[in-house]
């Protein structure tokens, strides 16, 4: 286990990193305060020795994200492909700076292992990906999982894109705790057109019908109207 003097200087590294990785926000989930959860589970599945992920997100711009819909009609010109080819910008940009911090601590004889924005493999029976983005991002403190099931962050609501990096560097936490404000809200429970949402039970962040989400989002070629419609963020 690494001291406090040596935890200081990685977390240094990774501050030092920041402004060059060029992303919105860079927060950190030590898993020392995850123990027993299935965050540890899965990111020592991974990277058997890891210590940290660190969670990187970047903003969705409003401007395109208005424009989708998922009323796309086979054959007409869609604004849905302008969102596509803004997702894959951000995309790269993320994943470029996973690949960043994990040659950082590579370098210093760290095993880290980048997880691209593309996301992590996927396993379509249960809907389930090998890795959570979004319940590390709110474990680094970037925000707070909403009732629509995605993270909201205090400065671009749901409007943010991720990236990962398991890493062996015992970093400092950013660990920060939001309130939830669902209840006073409740619109995407209303908006969603598959009716995928439902109220979660108190002990829960959310309550969505995964299959329900993914069938209509094939049937549609997308659907974001519950990011676009939640008031957090605008
Ligand atoms: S639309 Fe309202 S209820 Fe849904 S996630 Fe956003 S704030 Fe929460
Ligand atoms: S992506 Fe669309 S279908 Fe899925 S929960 Fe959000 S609004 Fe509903």
């Amino acid at each position: 286990m690494a001291d406090s003097h040596e935890i200081n200087t990685r977390s240094s590294l990774l501050k030092e990193l920041e402004s060059e990785l060029d992303v919105d926000i860079v927060g950190v989930a030590a898993l020392g305060d995850w123990k027993g959860t299935r965050l540890e589970e899965t990111t020592l599945r991974l990277l058997p020795q890891a210590k940290s992920v660190v969670v990187l997100a970047m903003e969705i711009y409003p401007e395109i994200l208005d424009l989708t819909s998922p009323e796309r009609i086979t054959g007409t010109a869609s604004a849905n492909d302008l969102y596509a080819q803004h997702a894959n910008y951000i995309n790269g940009r993320l994943s470029k700076a996973a690949y960043d911090v994990a040659k950082t601590f590579r370098q210093s004889g760290l095993r880290s292992l980048p997880l691209s924005a593309a996301g992590c493999p996927y396993d379509a029976r249960f809907q389930e990906a090998a890795f959570s983005f979004k319940h590390a991002a709110e474990a680094a403190g970037l925000g707070k999982l909403g009732w629509h099931s995605l993270l909201i962050t205090p400065d671009f609501g749901s409007r943010v894109r991720l990236a990962c990096c398991l890493t062996e560097a015992e970093l400092e936490s950013t660990r920060t705790d939001f309130n939830n404000e669902c209840a006073s809200c409740g619109i995407c429970l209303e908006i969603c057109p598959a009716k995928a949402l439902s109220e979660p039970e108190t002990s829960q962040p959310y309550a969505i019908n995964k299959y329900a989400c993914c069938s209509f989002c094939s049937a549609a070629g997308g659907c974001s109207e519950c990011m676009k419609h939640c008031p957090r963020g605008r």
